[in-house]
């Protein structure tokens, strides 16, 4: 393992491969790490992207410290959605530093070019993460390096400065030049796909953050899976398909309630809150789960009584229904997850180095 010169941040997208390759092509050893949790990464690809990037890669969990962070609030506050960019930055470096003495590396590499998003790398916030990281002697950024000050691998001439870059803006036509250079031919698309930049998945993951009492990991894969509603604390998803139903049983955990329609198909549902579910809680959720069940509702039409079947640990309750939408339980939605976030706004940190 002790073999390395710098360990590269890597997330898949066309600048970490850059960077890394960048730094190759000088005959530095880089191990790239890939951290992974339910909002961002694919450490599925890790092996496809080995092969057709010539890179050496490790994915990383790094669900649980996320999702700490989250629950301790950002300090730099949320993006345009719940992404909170800088922070997000700050732990990967905090973290892709912590593994630094494994690898024997002596320097940090992240592929973030100067300008290119509006948050998080301008260049006081690239300062900031770079200081509040704690990786102001290790940190080289080398799409960007030559319009920053030289960093220690540059001047103990681990690395060649000359031959580093000085990208700039949100352009990508240097950024396709040098795949091109190094015969990259399946190229990333922009983004990056994380989960919080998005507004669907917002909605999905705000009500976890703010309404539970201590959301952790396996919250947060749940709210990635079938169709969400809540009521006050009380939180019920419903899958919409084989895929979700069978999602649910690697998530259902002690204390959740387990709902499905007794003798006709239907989904199954998951029923999850920081406290006690009560009588009529229960009985309006087991209405709404039969409701996705279309031949529990023609049944119910024609008179025939319909239960569904809750249940928690080894205890298993029929609950009579009448299968129902017009319920207490509502699906979150963007609009007031943005509000709600955007009411959380600080001012901006002091974003000095
Ligand atoms: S887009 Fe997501 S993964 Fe990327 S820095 Fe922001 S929070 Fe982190």
């Amino acid at each position: 393992m002790k073999n390395y010169d710098g360990i590269a941040l890597f997330s898949g997208g066309l600048d970490s491969i850059l960077a890394a390759r960048l730094l190759m092509e000088q005959g530095r050893t880089i191990k790239c790490l890939h951290f992974y949790s339910p909002f961002f990464g694919h450490p599925g690809r890790v092996e496809h992207w080995q092969e057709v990037y010539g890179l050496d890669i490790t994915a990383v969990d790094a669900s649980a410290p996320f999702v700490d962070m989250l629950k301790r609030g950002p300090d730099y506050g949320f993006g345009s959605a719940m992404n909170p960019c800088v922070d997000c930055k700050i732990l990967m470096m905090r973290l892709a530093k912590a593994q630094m003495p494994s690898y024997g590396a002596q320097f940090l590499v992240s592929g973030e070019v100067l300008g290119q998003r509006p948050m998080s790398q301008r260049r006081d916030t690239l300062n900031v993460i770079r200081r509040d990281a704690e990786v102001r002697d290790i940190l080289l950024r080398p799409l960007c390096a030559r319009l920053l000050d030289p960093t220690a691998a540059e001047t103990a001439g681990l690395v060649d400065r000359s031959r580093l870059l000085g990208m700039n803006g949100r352009g990508r036509k240097e950024q396709l030049a040098l795949a091109e250079h190094f015969h990259i031919t399946e190229i990333p698309t922009p983004g990056g796909g994380c989960k919080l930049t998005e507004k669907e998945n917002t909605r999905r993951f705000w009500p976890v953050l703010s309404r539970l009492a201590a959301p952790d990991v396996n919250d947060f894969r749940l709210a990635d899976v079938g169709r969400q509603f809540w009521h006050e604390n009380f939180w019920l998803t419903i899958g919409r398909h084989r895929f979700d139903n069978e999602a649910y049983a690697g998530l259902l955990r002690e204390g959740d309630l387990h709902f499905k329609v007794a003798g006709f198909p239907g989904p199954i549902a998951l029923g999850r809150s920081s406290r006690s579910w009560n009588p009529d809680a229960v009985r309006e959720a087991a209405s709404l789960v039969a409701s996705y069940s279309p031949k529990a509702c023609k049944a119910s039409e024609e008179g025939q009584r319909i239960s569904v079947r809750v249940t928690r640990g080894d205890q298993i309750q029929l609950v009579e229904v009448i299968p129902s939408r017009e319920t207490v339980f509502h699906e979150p939605t963007w609009e007031s997850a943005r509000d709600e976030l955007h009411a959380l706004r600080k001012p901006e940190k002091q974003n000095r180095d």
